[in-house]
């Protein structure tokens, strides 16, 4: 059994519907037990700043098949929830990301593991936290509460009235 860690994110029509959508996709697949899932986050888009902000979510579980199996499992739910690519960091109804898969390290033309954002990206890092603690270390990174100091800067709120 490894630990999988899987980033959610939507920011267009009703997001946080959207989220619970993708959950349940999640909880469904095969392969896959032991699920949590963080308190949501709003921040401001990463990319192009014309396009609404962003709600994120991170999910932990116990996964037992392989890297790519789960990403094209993830790919699939999004193309069932019916994801559209508009433009590079745009906005979008559905965003699944595989954060860590345990101990893997990849790097290939689909799949990086752990995710090479996760550093820069405060909406990541601190639902992760929630579910996971500030001691918890990601392969080749710092552990996670020494990612959070170095991202005071970002903006992130705690969607308190959002109960998935
Ligand atoms: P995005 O637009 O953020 O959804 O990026 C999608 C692309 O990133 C897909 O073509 C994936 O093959 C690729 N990718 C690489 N590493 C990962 C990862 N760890 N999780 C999800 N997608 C990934």
């Amino acid at each position: 059994m490894t630990l999988a860690v899987i980033a959610l994110g939507a920011n267009i029509d009703s997001p946080t519907e959207q989220l619970k959508t993708a959950r349940d996709a999640i909880n469904q697949l095969p392969n896959l037990s032991d699920t949590h899932l963080s308190r949501v986050y709003s921040s401001p888009p990463m990319g192009p700043q014309n396009q609404p902000p962003f709600f994120n979510a991170v999910m932990t579980c116990h996964y037992t098949a392989d890297a790519n199996q789960l990403l094209t499992e993830l790919q699939r739910i999004e193309v069932n929830m019916g994801r559209v690519k508009r433009r590079r960091w745009g906005e979008r109804c559905i965003d699944l990301d595989i954060i860590q898969l345990g101990d893997v390290v990849i790097e290939t033309a689909h799949l990086s593991l752990p995710h090479p954002g996760i550093a820069e990206r405060l909406f990541v890092v601190q639902p992760m936290i929630d579910l996971l603690g500030c001691q918890h270390k990601v392969p080749g990174l710092d552990d996670l509460g020494t990612l959070r100091r170095r991202l005071t800067n970002q903006s992130l709120t705690l969607c308190q009235d959002v109960e998935l």
